[in-house]
Order: C-alpha cells, then structure tokens, then sequence
C-alpha cells in the first residue's frame, strides 16, 4: 500500500492521507462501453415538471473505474438508474439524449430487450442490501434465479456456479450460505452477496450506487479492494456512485463531480483530487475529516455553506452561486462556460483558473 494525500501547498486545501490500492495502474483506455449524450430527465410533480439531469454528456472506457460524485440530491442516483431504465416512467421522462452502449442506443430498446441486457451485460448495486434482496427468499434461491433467467443452467447447475460465485467474493462456507435467508447475514456478507449477484453473468459494466455507504470502515475497505480485485480479473467496467472522496482516491481513475443535475468538473481522479478547478470541488475536498488535523489548528471542520438547491429552486446563471465563496455578479445570471485544461480536465465556471 501507498499513501495519496488531497489536495497541494499550491491551494493551501487540506492535506489528507487516503489509502490508494496499488492496482491502479494507467491503462490505455481502448473502447467506450458506455457513451452518455445530452442526457436530460425530470419529473412530473404537483408543482411541475421539474428538471433532475439537465444536459450531462459523460463516456465510461472499457476496463475503467470512473467515479460520480456530488452530495445527495445532486442527480447521481436518477443518472444511473436511467442507464437500466430503471427509474419509473412517469413519474421520470427522459426528455432528450442518447445511452449508447456497445454503440446501441438503450432508449431506444423495447422492455423484453432491457431485461436481457439487464444482469446480464449491465448489472447494478445499491446501496442497502437489505432493501435489494428479497427477504422470504434464500440466498441461494435468488442467486439462482439470475443465472436460471440468463444462462441455460439447470437449477442444479445455477446453485453450483452461486456456490462458486459466494466463494470468490470471499463468503466462508459458502453452500452453507446458499440456505440462508438475508437477515441472517451482517451487513458487509449482504453487500458481498449483492456484488456476487451482480457478476452472476459476468457484466461488462458494473453500476455500484453508494455500494459501501451503509458499511463500517474496515468492510469498506474490504468491499473496495474486493471489487478492484474482481475488476482486474473479469476486465469490466465500473461506474461508482459516492459522496466518498475517500472511496475515489482508493479506487477511481477517473471522476464526474455533479452539482444540481450538471457535471461540473471533470478529469482523471489524481489530477482533480490534487488540484480542484471548480468551487464545489474545493469545497467537497475541504469537508473531508483529517485524522488529527483539526487538534492541531484548533481550527473547525471546513463546509459548503447551504444546501443543495431543490429541483424547484434552481438558481439561475450558475446554481452554485449562493454557496459560493468566489461568486461574482454574473455568476448569478449567466450559464459559466466549460473550461478545458491539460490532461483531460474539464470544469465549469466564470473565473479564471488560477484566480481562487
Ligand atoms: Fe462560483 Fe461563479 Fe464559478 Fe459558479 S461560476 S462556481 S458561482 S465562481
């Protein structure tokens, strides 16, 4: 293991130490499994229809780890359900936009064509297991029927090949497990039997929505290295949904940072994490709790004043301008412009780099 430290001198933000898996190695980035464009998406309310996703356009290379980040509320989860269509339609709309994977366009697909894909090229993880599994069922039941739906097992065959699958995500006695239902497992043997079902039909994109959120530290970082592990070996490509900047640091290779259903900043996770272009980035990596740090300089926990603005409420010109510490007057009235910067950064905002 090796340390990687947030943030630099240059900007005086924190300096935190995060564990950086040793795996991440820099990889030519071949092919896109997944090419996002212009995706919009609301929902109908009683006081509207209000704008969720307005406009984000994002690719996830074959191999990759990319990591989509923003606090809750800033439209992370409703993106990535939109991937599977999974979000309900209404009250959801996709409004415009394309979802192509494999250069197929997903919107575009009929509901027995979605379920296909569904497990089988694309899988997902939530983030509470405990609401995904089906309690009255066993695990082996349910792991089955994964394999049952997409493969030409035989029952026998599909409980096996759960065995096998229970034993790589590191599940002791793993036939035993296939006879017990959810509530009889922790919290961490239920995210691994998730993750498990999730690589039932070995997936060319793993989606993790907050996958280690409801997890102590320890099985955090247990799940973590156990999903870079399962990367390594199976070649797929992983969208990871967190708030965690640690999570990132430890495994991403690339990041989306999203504010109020916009990506705001972009570019590979070292880079961003040691030199934040955009406001809210600095912000998020200012609020990360350091070990000590804050015994030292008696100094109180940074934070991003506010909230994250309702879908109703969207600020005009930039919608992080009231929480922002740098905003001017045309920031309130203007869309920023998209910067781009060296080494596949991109952010979004009316100042000058360099003048934060
Ligand atoms: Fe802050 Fe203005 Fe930049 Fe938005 S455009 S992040 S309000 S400085």
């Amino acid at each position: 293991m090796f340390y990687y430290s947030i943030g630099n001198s240059k900007t005086g933000f924190i300096k935190d130490q995060v564990r950086l898996n040793p795996f991440i190695v820099k990889t030519k980035m071949p092919s896109r499994e997944l090419d996002i464009q212009d995706l919009k998406i609301s929902f109908s309310t009683p006081r509207g229809k209000l704008t969720a996703v307005n406009g984000i356009s994002f690719h996830l290379n074959q191999g990759e780890t990319l990591a989509l980040v923003g606090e809750s509320g800033c439209g992370k989860t409703v993106s990535a359900l939109s991937i599977l269509r999974l979000l309900p339609e209404p009250p959801a709309e996709i409004l415009s936009g394309k979802i192509l994977f494999s250069g197929q366009n997903l919107l575009s697909l009929n509901a027995k064509a979605l379920q296909n894909l569904r497990g089988r090229s694309i899988s997902m993880i939530f983030q509470d297991p405990m609401t995904s599994l089906n309690p009255v069922l066993t695990i082996g039941e349910q792991m089955a029927e994964t394999l049952l739906r997409h493969t030409p097992m035989s029952r026998p065959e599909a409980l096996q090949k759960s065995a096998d699958l229970l034993g790589k995500v590191e599940i002791p006695s793993p036939k035993e497990k296939l006879k017990h239902y959810p509530h009889q497992l922790s919290g961490g043997m239920r995210q691994r039997v998730m993750i498990a079902m999730a690589l039932a039909c070995s997936p060319r994109v793993l989606i993790a929505d907050e996958p280690t959120t409801a997890l102590d530290v320890l099985i955090q970082a247990q799940i973590l290295e156990l999903l870079g592990n399962l990367k390594r070996e199976t070649g797929m490509s992983i969208l990871i949904i967190t708030h965690d900047l640690g999570v990132v640091a430890e495994i991403a290779q690339r990041v989306l940072i999203m504010y109020a259903g916009e990506i705001v900043e972009s570019g590979p996770a070292q880079a961003l994490l040691d030199d934040p272009r955009h406001p809210y980035t600095r912000g998020l990596i200012a609020s990360v709790p350091k070990l000590g740090a804050l015994k030292k300089t008696g100094t109180r926990l940074e934070e991003i004043p506010g909230n994250v603005p309702s879908l109703d409420q969207r600020p005009s010109g930039c919608a992080f301008h009231p929480r922002c510490n740098w905003a001017i007057e045309k920031c309130k009235t203007q869309k920023p412009p998209l910067r781009e910067g060296e080494g596949q950064r991109q952010w979004r905002c009316h100042l000058e780099p360099g003048s934060l």
